[in-house]
């Protein structure tokens, strides 16, 4: 069970005033909000511990080093990664993609081929087109229907002896859906592709278990589950991240060098070059620990019960098309209301201190496939409460009698 009052003490930007009216925040899908025991970590490590890691003798160096292999160790349990030496840290989603894709432009060549979801974020798409660009692969795409669901017959076609990697995010960021990934995972290891998952989306609301999806790459970004900007995971399995060139060369990646040769270090240090964020990695080992003391479960009854709620009194209003319908989605709503631009409804709801994303979400093929040129996106985080729904149903009733 949630104990909502106690939660919201623990994020002290829900006190702040936006435009004179208290900060309704639901903007959550692009970014959660931080709280007081993550806050308190990052102060505590530049306050206490700030030093370069892995390299010094002094104390200072190993306390540093210790804190940031600790989270990799929270991080590792977390998502019950086999070795802690698969999980690389990164500065975030796009980086572990980029980093993946770009491994890949060694093993793929012309007539192999690429999957990727229709309801991908432009970060899972473009770094898939440079590849193919760079290898000449083809590119396919995994089509949805209408409620944005993939459709997983089309998926079984197009996979074949061909495809060499599959890429499709566990929850789309711009309708909610949560994607079948352990079916599509099965199906791709069934021609012998690899897979890899885009977990910005999901790790806010659930806990995902490699080992047991079987997954051979699953990405995330501390900031989206309640850690800091510019710090993520790449998981990867040992036999595909050692199968993979170095992405960035630098300090700290290497076994030795010499200018005739330079041999690479072992798993991770191999893709993580130069100084990493530390402070920010073990913060996010933080917002780990805090997000499993509340629980996933409670979590995820509980903003489930705000999804539907908000998804009942919104349709009330006349003329509000949702957009996104899938039988399996998050707490993310994406609407329009006919006749008005999404922008203008944003824009009236911050004057009333309510932040919701306008715009196409950075998923401009989704927009394109129904055909509008973006949404409101309001998405409801654990710390969200009924109230403030009721808050955004009046916002959103005045904006349309303001603009129609
Ligand atoms: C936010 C998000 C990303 C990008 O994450 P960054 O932290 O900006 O790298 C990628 N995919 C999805 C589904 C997202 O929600």
């Amino acid at each position: 069970m949630i104990n909502i009052a106690k939660i919201r003490e623990d994020f002290p930007i829900l006190n702040r005033k936006v435009n004179g009216k208290p900060l309704i925040y639901f903007d959550n899908a692009a970014t959660s909000q931080t709280p007081q025991r993550v806050i308190d970590e990052i102060v505590n490590y530049y306050s206490n511990y700030n030093a370069n890691i892995h390299r010094g003798v002094h104390t200072l160096s190993q306390e540093a080093t210790d804190l940031y292999e600790a989270a990799r160790l929270k991080i590792q349990k977390h998502f019950n990664a086999k070795h802690s030496y698969e999980v690389i840290l990164t500065s975030g989603t796009t980086h572990g993609i980029n980093l993946v894709a770009n491994g890949f432009s060694t093993l793929l060549h012309k007539g192999d081929e690429v999957l990727v979801s229709a309801l991908e974020h432009h970060s899972n798409i473009v770094p898939w087109q440079m590849l193919c660009e760079r290898t000449g692969a083809t590119l396919k795409v995994i089509p949805m229907n209408e409620h944005g669901e993939l459709i997983m017959s089309t998926y079984e076609e197009l996979l074949s002896e061909q495809t060499k990697l599959v890429f499709v995010n566990h929850i789309s960021n711009a309708l909610g859906t949560i994607n079948p990934i352990k079916q599509m995972i099965d199906m791709a290891h069934k021609v012998g592709a690899a897979i890899l998952i885009d977990g910005a989306q999901s790790c806010p609301h659930i806990k995902p278990d490699v080992q047991e999806l079987d997954v051979d790459f699953y990405v995330t970004s501390a900031h989206k589950m309640c850690g800091p900007t510019g710090v993520g995971m790449l998981y990867g399995k040992e036999e595909w991240l050692n199968k993979l060139p170095p992405y960035q060369g630098g300090g700290e990646m290497i076994d030795q060098v010499t200018f005739a040769k330079t041999t690479y270090a072992g798993l991770p240090h191999k893709f993580e070059a130069g100084t990493p964020n530390i402070c920010g990695g073990i913060a996010f080992g933080a917002a780990v620990d805090y997000m499993n003391a509340i629980g996933f479960d409670a979590i995820a009854s509980y903003e489930h019960k705000l999804l539907n709620y908000a998804t009942k009194q919104l349709l009330k209003i006349d003329g509000l098309k949702i957009y996104g319908t899938a039988k399996e989605k998050t707490s993310v709503i994406s609407f329009n209301i006919e006749g008005i631009h999404p922008y203008d409804i944003g824009t009236i709801l911050d004057k009333m201190g309510i932040a919701v994303r306008t715009g196409h979400h950075c998923a401009q093929p989704i927009m394109d496939f129904f055909k509008i040129p973006g949404t409101v996106r309001a998405s409801f985080a654990f710390y969200n409460t009924k109230e403030e729904i009721d808050a955004l149903v009046k916002g959103v009733e005045t904006a349309k009698m303001m603009l129609s």
